[in-house]
């Protein structure tokens, strides 16, 4: 298996280049350069636990890396959840829930960037040299990357986020890291700061390169590819505990890097009938998938926050399938797409711009009545990125079972379940981190300052 950019001017590269470059060099997203369909393997693939199924889908696309060194990769990377069942999926109402919230900070994140981590370490291992991860964060990746890739040889990470600004949660879930390869910067200054000062370290070429600097983005094919896994997985439980043969995934959408993994899982062959892409008010997506218009407009805060995002980093992999892989064509509709903020695709004959995908939004009240629900009438707490999933899902009912990713622990955004519900939500994890010792340095919102501490420290 070879990987190919999007816009087609960049040479094929193996699965360990693609995982260690992230964004293709000619600025477009890496792909594997064909998706075998596996629909023969699937009653076999049915009967394994979530590691033995993670390990047999993910040596398709990671052929270079030898099969008891990933094992060993894949067993290290779910060995941090608290769950058995690592993906358990639970039937409330008529919606299956699957539950991705086990992990180290209790966001789905953790599925992807648990392996990425144990992927750097591997790969740096093997070929020499070291990486220093800088990276900005407004909330939930920054944790995540953090748990990622604590006290692993050769790789240091820096977490820039704005000083005072993130949840007290959010931030307690880094600072709390005290391994020495962990360094987190309190910036005076806003989300924006912190990501102008990464961007500008990384245009300054001499320096990225003498410090190895990399990032976690997510367009990382390794973090699309981990969430590949739990698309089988729930699908096996959902067929056999229903019966049907298909089923349906409702997805809170940010990035649009959750809901590719299932549309890809579904070119392999996966009886997924139907996507659903469920947005918050930040809802470019969700006309794009209604009208075939997409178009910038700008970012309000809501209630989900990691799903408070506009241009979506992933959907470029979206659009290179939807265009039949014409990279010439996809490197047009980008320039335009960056000149005027906008961009048009026709619909289909039956005047759908997908028939595999639909789309709806969720409002802060529909998404807080949607949580008071599930919880007076099942006692059961939706974080509130799911909750925007079962309420999109509820808008295109179906005989069809129903699985809606559970993206975060709801004791993570404890404000809002405290306001709906009128107490706090908990998790043991969090409530440890209360009295936990912390560390991270505050510093300047500036460029200078921050290079010289990267200087000092690696
Ligand atoms: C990142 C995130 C999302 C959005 O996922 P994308 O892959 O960016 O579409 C949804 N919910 C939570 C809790 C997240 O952290």
């Amino acid at each position: 298996m070879k990987y190919i950019s999007t816009r087609g001017q960049m040479d094929v590269i193996d699965f360990q280049d693609a995982v260690m470059t992230g964004l293709a060099t000619d600025g477009g997203l890496i792909l594997p350069e064909s998706l075998p369909n596996i629909t023969d393997q699937l009653d076999k693939l049915s009967q394994l636990n979530y590691i033995d199924l993670a390990f047999e889908i993910i040596k398709i696309f990671a052929p270079d890396i030898p099969e008891d060194n990933l094992k060993s990769i894949i067993d290290k990377s779910y060995a941090s959840f608290h769950h058995p069942e690592i993906a358990p999926s639970i039937k409330v109402d008529d919606i299956y829930i699957l539950e991705l919230f086990h992990g180290p900070t209790l966001a789905f994140k953790d599925f992807a960037l648990q392996l990425l981590g144990n992927l750097f370490a591997y790969i740096l291992e093997h070929r020499g040299g070291c990486l220093n991860i800088l990276g900005a964060t407004s909330g939930d990746t920054g944790s995540a990357a953090i748990h990622g890739v604590r006290g692993k040889k050769n790789i240091n990470i820096f977490v820039m986020h704005p000083e005072g600004r993130t949840s007290r949660i959010q931030e307690k879930q880094m600072t709390s890291v005290l391994d020495p390869n962990v360094y987190n910067l309190a910036v005076d200054g806003t989300f924006d700061d912190c990501q102008s000062i990464m961007k500008k370290l990384f245009s300054d070429l001499p320096f990225k390169n003498k410090y190895s600097l990399g990032a976690v983005n997510s367009v990382n094919w390794a973090r699309v590819l981990a969430q590949m896994v739990y698309y089988f997985y729930a699908t096996f439980q959902i067929q056999k505990d229903s019966g049907s043969k298909s089923v349906r995934f409702s997805v809170p959408t940010g990035n649009f890097g959750d809901i590719l993994a299932g549309y890809l899982a579904k070119k392999m062959g996966l009886p997924i009938e139907q996507l659903i892409l469920a947005t918050n008010e930040n809802d470019i997506l969700t006309r794009f998938f209604s009208t075939g218009i997409y178009e910038q407009s700008k970012v309000v805060p809501t209630i989900s926050p990691s799903m408070d995002i506009q241009v979506a980093s992933n959907f470029e992999r979206y659009l290179y399938f939807k265009l039949n892989r014409d990279s010439d064509i996809l490197r047009e509709i980008m320039e335009n797409f960056n000149k005027s903020g906008g961009i048009e695709l026709p619909c289909d004959k039956g005047g759908l711009i997908d028939s595999l995908i639909v789309a709806g939004k969720a409002t802060t009240d529909m998404t807080i009545e949607m949580i008071k629900y599930y919880h007076k009438k099942y006692d059961y707490l939706l974080d509130p990125h799911t909750a925007v999933g079962v309420c999109v899902a509820k808008e295109f009912s179906s005989s069809i079972p129903t699985i809606c990713l559970a993206t975060a622990h709801p004791a993570k955004f404890t404000d809002t379940i405290e306001s709906a519900i009128g107490y706090p939500a908990l998790h043991p994890v969090l409530e440890s981190l209360d009295s936990a010792p912390t560390r991270c340095d505050s510093i300047d919102n500036d460029c200078e300052a921050v290079k010289s501490y990267l200087m000092k420290s690696i």
